[in-house]
């Protein structure tokens, strides 16, 4: 079920007119479905059954307290990748243990900062990082739960720049290492192991890179069970990719049987870390056409969001479906959507046959992840507003930015 869908010849969050939500809060502006989010969530919880499971939702798609604290409430936990993520995920009113940190740079505050919190367990991404976890915890008076995180060095097969499993990739600890540094953990005082992780990438459209992944690191588990190192969960990671326009993803639910089939019979806690997956199709990106301009080689829709709200397509050369509001009567041709930014790569869509008229309003689709949260300032652009939709009620749960805070923090000179 689409709940982001057209009622009426116009597009609608729910029971709630688009066209309303940029008369009453402006554009550009972010608009997200609490339906749809909430449905994301539970087709993941409903594929587990009985298998015991816990789902860290991947702060960094999109961090919002709001959105933090609607999931916090479905009896979500998080995936955290710095201490930002931690007091942010704290203050939506999320479980410390429920939180896995992740990322192959935590600095010392950061490590403190979990061990404080008594988060539920460090993906921890190399030697130094345990050997510096170690020596934290020890003088804290504390136990850190670890897990390793393993590079399956598996060929996740999308985009060069968010694929994270392969041997030459920044990420994880390699097999061949992984076993001794278990041994290690696992004789160390104040460590106590607890899992295997491993994430290798993202926006997968396909199973097989997935079940490759996830049959490595069972075999690695079997063979720390049979050296008596016990473990509690297997966290498979995030990445199963979503429909931004031809895709055809796996389906969470067939994600999470494939999981459950490779974990089989072995007593153990099933963990995920999803982020794209939850919120990407939760959330539009709502901008109104300021011109059009009719170009010697090429056509353009000049809109009021730009690159600095949703930096995907200069990024990643990422693809998204781009359509208006309210069908129009204009007549249709084909446009590069650009925003006001002085950058060429400041496009939203390129080749677009679009019907619109300059004060249109139109939606850049899959706007809910990696989006906001990879936001920027650049041209002094305050950052856009971002509303959640519940039924017939807006709410707003970022208020527009104001320019003077932008450069609140800047001093002149003596
Ligand atoms: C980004 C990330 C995720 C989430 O990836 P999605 O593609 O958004 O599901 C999960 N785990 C780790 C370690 C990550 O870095």
């Amino acid at each position: 079920m689409s709940f982001i869908a057209d009622r009426d010849n116009e597009l609608h969050a729910e029971n709630v007119a688009l066209s309303r939500v940029a008369e009453k809060f402006g554009t550009p502006s972010f608009v997200y479905s609490r339906a749809a989010l909430t449905a994301a969530f539970e087709d993941y919880d409903k594929a587990f059954g009985d298998h015991p499971h816990l789902i860290c939702y991947a702060a960094k798609a999109n961090s919002n307290l709001a959105i933090l604290n609607v999931l916090a409430q479905l009896g979500s936990g998080f995936d955290i990748v710095s201490g930002g993520e931690l007091k942010r995920v704290l203050a939506a009113g999320g479980d410390p243990r429920k939180i896995v940190f992740s990322g192959v740079g935590k600095s010392e505050a950061e490590l403190r900062d979990g061990l404080a919190a008594d988060i539920l367990c460090f993906n921890v991404e190399s030697e130094s990082e345990l050997t510096r976890l170690q020596r934290i915890a020890a003088d804290m008076g504390r136990t850190a739960r670890v897990s390793l995180r393993v590079n399956p060095d598996v060929d996740a097969r999308t985009h060069p720049y968010i694929s994270t499993g392969l041997r030459q990739n920044k990420f994880g600890v390699g097999f061949a290492d992984a076993l001794s540094l278990y041994r290690r953990a696992h004789q160390a005082s104040n460590l106590e192991v607890r899992g295997i992780d491993c994430h290798i990438g993202s926006q997968l459209t396909e199973l097989a890179p997935l079940a490759e992944a996830a049959r490595k690191v069972v075999e690695l588990l079997d063979q720390l069970t049979d050296e008596g190192i016990s473990i509690e969960h297997v966290d498979f990671g995030g990445g199963l990719g979503i429909r931004y326009g031809e895709e055809s993803p796996p389906s969470a639910d067939e994600f999470v049987r494939m999981l459950v089939d490779t974990v089989g019979q072995r007593s153990l806690s099933i963990q995920i870390e999803p982020g794209r997956s939850i919120v990407g199709n939760a959330g539009i990106l709502l901008t109104r056409v300021e011109y059009l301009k009719h170009g010697e080689e090429k056509n353009f829709v000049v809109v009021d969001a730009a690159m600095n709200d949703l930096m995907r397509p200069a990024l990643y050369q990422a693809h998204h479906t781009i359509r208006p509001v309210r069908t129009s009567a204009a007549t249709s041709a084909t446009y590069d959507v650009v925003g006001p930014i002085c950058e060429t790569g400041d496009f939203l869509g390129q080749a677009r046959t679009l019907a619109v008229q300059e004060g249109d309003l139109l939606a850049v689709m899959s706007a809910g992840a990696y989006a906001m949260s990879m936001s920027s300032n650049y041209n002094t652009r305050s950052r856009a507003a971002e509303l959640i939709i519940d039924a017939d009620a807006m709410h707003l749960v970022r208020k527009r930015e104001s320019v003077e805070a932008l450069y609140a923090d800047e001093t002149l000179l003596p």
